[in-house]
């Protein structure tokens, strides 16, 4: 294993302040950093010696032994109290400090759990449903019970049979757990579209959850509070997805349990290794994520590594970027039209696709239900574009297929295009899936 690198900031809120110093010896559970605002405290998650400690992170050379044994976090009557200790943040890739989250009380209301896991090609939430959903249900019964909620539901897409049917035991004497099956289109996994499914309650983009008395957690943060209550274990591990161009074959390699702050470039060679020439490496989903450098380090909120093809070369030719407010934001768009070499002449948003606050990113008013998209077609068109690169979601990108190709005779490429062609998974197009499931529970 390479050297271990914890950021400083890998929650929302200030940054930690290391408490550590080059040469001192930590073990897994060591605090290294702890919070200076809203924040979370930051572990040692290997067995190893600080080698360097900087402004935004702290460099640990691992020691060749790795025992599983880790420090204990403080055990106390107060679960939300040992949540916080743990260093708990949403690792769903929100980030947000689970401590902070889970003191909010909800009145009798609900513990969602986003078990959507709706970036395509990422599996790692479903495999652990699919082996410890009893833990996980406990998980769920530790946070309403902290937040004061009567009920807890998870949201899971109907496809994921073998995750359903063990969560389905694991709650079969638990009145106040249900299930909510989703469609398989993105995005299910948005906070705001778990909270809509599952409560039939439409938010606004400006509303947290708890203005319909929810909490949406996801899937492996209730597993990381579930440890933290049972085994005081430290937040130290993170499940990853990796997948992509990878000797011996595309497919997803889920690993369980990774050192946080191991280096995208050891994830990849457990993997297997890059296998020949490749286009980019993204760390997070295809939607979301962003392209990172091979040695960059993962953090708590790191869902995937993949590793695509190369990109075809647009030869210059102009391109309109139409943006999804669940999908990449411009600096994500352009830069992946300029690894296309394409040149940009009209950047555009999907109507509902708005800013909560002036500068903020994008949020959609009501993720996957598309408000059409002729207009904003027509303005890149107008601009001069030849070629579409969109981010949008799958109903708006069915749209934009059916008026953008098929009708003004543009050449449509999708932001996960380069990730869908590396993983054999259909392009983002036209609408082949029902955007409804039926919730009859009794085939798993
Ligand atoms: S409706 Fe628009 S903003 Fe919302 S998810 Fe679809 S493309 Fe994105």
């Amino acid at each position: 294993m390479r050297n271990i690198k914890l950021l400083l900031r890998q929650h929302v809120g200030a940054p930690c302040a290391a408490i550590v110093k080059a040469g001192d010896k930590v073990e897994k559970g060591t605090l290294i950093a702890t919070p200076t605002g809203l924040g979370a405290n930051i572990f040692s998650s290997v067995y190893g010696v600080v080698e360097e400690v900087t402004e935004d992170a702290i460099i640990i050379k691992p020691d060749a032994e790795q025992p599983d044994k880790y420090i204990p976090i403080k055990k106390s009557e107060n679960k939300l109290d040992m949540v916080k200790e743990a260093g708990i943040v949403g690792m769903g890739g929100a980030g947000f400090p689970t401590g902070v989250k889970l003191g909010a009380n909800l009145e009798g209301g609900y513990i969602l759990v986003n078990a959507a896991e709706c970036e395509p090609g990422l599996k790692h939430n479903i495999k652990q449903l699919e082996e410890q959903a009893e833990k996980t249900v406990r998980g769920v019964e530790y946070c309403m019970e902290m937040s004061n909620a009567s009920k807890g539901i998870f949201a899971i897409k109907k496809k994921n049979a073998k995750a359903i049917s063990a969560v389905k035991a694991a709650i079969k004497d638990k009145p106040n757990i249900s299930i909510h099956l989703l469609p398989d289109i993105y995005p299910m996994g948005e906070e705001r579209a778990v909270v809509r499914e599952c409560l039939d309650i439409l938010l606004d983009p400006t509303q947290l959850p708890s203005a319909a008395k929810a909490n949406v957690l996801n899937a492996e943060t209730i597993l990381r509070v579930a440890e933290a209550i049972e085994d005081q274990k430290p937040c130290i591990y993170k499940n990853i997805s990796v997948l992509g161009r990878l000797n011996g074959g595309t497919e997803t390699r889920c690993f369980m349990d990774m050192p946080v702050g191991i280096s995208v470039e050891d994830l990849i060679e457990m993997a297997g290794g890059i296998d020949g020439e490749y286009g980019e490496i993204i760390m997070g989903g295809p939607f979301t994520g962003k392209a990172c450098k091979i040695d960059d380090p993962t953090t708590k909120t790191t869902g995937g590594v993949i590793v695509t093809i190369p990109f075809p070369d647009l030869k210059g030719a102009k391109v309109g970027l139409l943006l999804c407010g669940c999908g990449g934001n411009e600096e994500r768009m352009r830069d992946i039209c300029a690894k296309m070499n394409g040149q940009v002449v009209s950047v555009t948003q999907c109507k509902q696709a708005m800013a909560a606050k002036p500068g903020g990113p994008l949020k959609c008013e009501n993720p996957g239900n598309c408000p059409g998209q002729i207009a904003k077609v027509m303005e890149m068109k107008r601009a001069g574009a030849e070629y579409l690169i969109i981010g949008n979601c799958s109903d708006c990108s069915n749209t934009v297929t059916t008026c953008g190709t098929l009708k003004m005779g543009l050449k449509l490429f999708h932001q996960t295009d380069h990730v869908m062609r590396t993983i054999g998974h259909p392009l983002y197009r036209k609408l082949t899936v029902s955007k409804s499931v039926d919730q009859d529970l009794s085939e798993f």
